[in-house]
């Protein structure tokens, strides 16, 4: 299977649609049936997978559309947590946390459906299923169960381990594990690595690790020990600077976020072509994929579609360029 040189994809979030917004909260205070919000969801799904491919993005994804939040999704449906309410992250945004209270179990499908749904309503032949890894949930959540945070972490690689051979089985290509809480502690980064490591064992499809809000530092040293194919950081957020770490990155693919996901002021392609241009003097064009620095839910959703749609250009100048020294695709890679 071959791909455009350069190809673009997303990270995985976008913003809801308002009217989406109402059904949840409608959902929330028991006043839309479950059957009606499942179709308003997957309506939603259909409608950011289609902006997506308008875009011109080559691997897209629906935006997780039916996901509450990044770590509150994934405990709902985990058997063992329990939720105790609402805790403040950051500025003024809330998650419910979740407490390990007993032996985790794997319920139901995570991601599955929403795979399937994605699959079947797509023109394009790979997508992007972005999951919450597991050093992540454990981080994010309370333990009450078991000995240690590493314990956790490892139990949730089980059951992503799990989710991840059903998402082969069904013929999902491309999985990309969220990690942006695996550098909060330095001492803790090797637990990660092994975590994620058990969750992508045995499972035969192409791994990307995201990971943002860190000290890539810490994570280059790593890069030699991860069993994934890719890694997708932010750089937009940096203005495309401190990226000597990139020297460690000597096999593997980066996917190289380009858009700020921070800032409403969307960039324009000659600037996506110049921060890529930089890149390409640390990692060379067929090991580069190119994406937001992150999810894009924050933004207003006519600004995300605006940077995707300015991304999608910037990288086409760069391909021109590519292909005069005959660089015009590159093979899809499921293991480097
Ligand atoms: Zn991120």
């Amino acid at each position: 299977m071959e791909l455009p040189i350069l190809p673009t994809s997303v990270i995985g979030s976008y913003p809801k649609p308002r009217w989406l917004l109402r059904m949840y909260n409608l959902y929330s205070l028991g006043r839309l049936p479950e059957e009606d919000f499942r179709e308003a969801v997957k309506d939603a799904s259909v409608a950011v997978l289609r902006e997506h491919e308008r875009t011109g993005i080559d691997i897209p994804w629906d935006g997780e559309m039916g996901r509450s939040e990044m770590t509150e999704y994934f405990t709902s449906k985990i058997g063992g947590f329990r939720f105790y309410g609402p805790v403040r992250v950051w500025g003024n945004a809330y998650f419910n946390k979740a407490a390990a209270v007993s032996k985790l179990e794997y319920r139901e499908p995570l991601v599955l459906d929403e795979f399937r749904w994605v699959k079947e309503n797509t023109t394009r032949e790979i997508v992007k299923v972005p999951i919450t890894g597991p050093y992540t949930i454990a981080e994010w959540s309370f333990n009450e169960y078991y000995s240690s945070k590493e314990e956790l972490a490892f139990e949730l690689a089980k059951i992503l381990n799990r989710e991840f051979r059903l998402l082969e089985e069904e013929g999902a290509k491309f999985i990309q594990i969220d990690e942006p809480a695996m550098l909060n502690h330095p001492d803790e980064v090797p637990i990660a690595v092994e975590a994620i490591n058990r969750a992508v064992k045995g499972v035969n499809v192409k791994f990307g690790l995201h990971v943002c809000f860190s000290n890539y530092h810490l994570l280059a040293d790593h890069f030699d020990e991860l069993r994934v194919s890719q890694f997708a950081l932010e750089f937009a957020n940096r203005k495309f600077r401190d990226m000597d770490f990139l020297r460690k990155l000597t096999h593997q693919e980066l996917g190289f976020g380009v858009i700020d996901v921070h800032n409403p002021r969307v960039e324009s392609p000659e600037e996506v072509a110049r921060a890529i241009r930089k890149v390409m003097n640390y990692v060379e064009p067929e090991r580069l994929y190119i994406n937001p620095d992150c999810g894009l839910k924050l933004l207003d959703r006519r600004i995300a579609y605006q940077k995707l749609v300015n991304m999608v250009r910037g990288v086409e100048i760069v391909r021109k360029e590519l292909a005069r020294e005959g660089k015009k695709s590159i093979p899809f890679r499921r293991s480097v």
